[in-house]
């Protein structure tokens, strides 16, 4: 990366050939935060449908604002993990303290370090370890060689790294976040490491999720991640940019028909 002052980059492991996309694209599905034991049972099925590689449902979640429903989360994680599992899926969960690593572990497939956490290098220190999948978020003002940093971070270890663009701060007002489909097609040129394109939070917009989420497969992205719920408008947590579960097959439709022509 050329830059006249700093530190030199330096991401040896992210140039490592063992760290490369599975060709089948890879599908991160679920609701934004898993909400009870109704929402589970309509949605669990529609992800087994589809087939999604990773059940998502926020449960230990950082979200811009806090929220007082903490109490709750063991057993919502208890009976998302349970279903989930039950369906022959794998569930990947959020981390966003290293102190509750242990007690997330028997229910995640696969770590999700969400874009607040990036940088906390000693969260990713520690899942790093894992025999896990570990999907990375870009922060939301991070650069392209602050995002490959701290993806070292991970490839030094012993998980297997995805990373996640999913949008920064900006200064345009008519999205949430601004998803930089550029970035994808950057890092593709860098690494084997597979990216994954959020569209659901790179824009806020549920009328954008679609045709993002095509955008960013356009541009090299080996799969995409998407927030799906059976009732998008009285979604508990971001409801504006929720995606109808199911349209779920019609995104993952068109995804393949983009790679095809890519
Ligand atoms: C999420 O995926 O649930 C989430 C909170 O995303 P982000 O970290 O990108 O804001
Ligand atoms: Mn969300």
């Amino acid at each position: 990366m050329r830059r006249t002052w700093g530190p030199a980059p330096c991401y040896p492991n992210i140039f490592n050939r063992k760290f490369a996309a599975p060709g089948k694209t890879i599908v991160i599905a679920g609701p934004c935060s898993v909400e009870g034991e109704e929402q589970i049972a309509k949605i669990v099925p529609v992800l087994k449908d589809c087939g999604v590689t990773f059940a998502r449902g926020g449960v230990f979640r950082a979200g811009t604002y806090p929220r007082d429903n903490f109490g709750l989360q063991e057993t919502i994680l208890k009976q998302w993990a349970f279903a989930v599992r039950e369906a022959g899926l794998r569930t990947i969960v959020e981390v966003i303290d290293i102190r509750e690593i242990d007690k997330i572990e028997p229910y995640a497939d696969a770590f999700q370090v969400g874009a607040r956490h990036c940088q906390d290098y000693a969260l990713l220190r520690e899942l790093s370890w894992s025999h896990k999948t570990v999907t990375l978020k870009r922060g939301m003002g991070m650069t392209l060689d602050e995002f490959l940093g701290a993806a070292e971070y991970l490839t030094r270890g012993r998980c297997t790294p995805i990373l996640i663009e999913r949008g920064s701060a900006t200064h345009m007002n008519h999205v949430r976040w601004d998803l930089s489909v550029s970035l994808i097609a950057a890092v593709k040129g860098m690494t084997g490491i597979p990216i994954l394109v959020d569209a659901s939070h790179g824009t806020g917009r549920r009328d954008l999720v679609l045709p993002m989420t095509l955008a960013g497969i356009a541009a090299g992205a080996d799969g995409f991640l998407i927030e799906v719920h059976p009732d998008p408008d009285n979604s508990l947590s971001d409801a504006d940019q929720a995606w109808p579960l199911e349209g779920l097959k019609t995104v993952m439709d068109r995804v393949e028909a983009v790679k095809r022509a890519r």
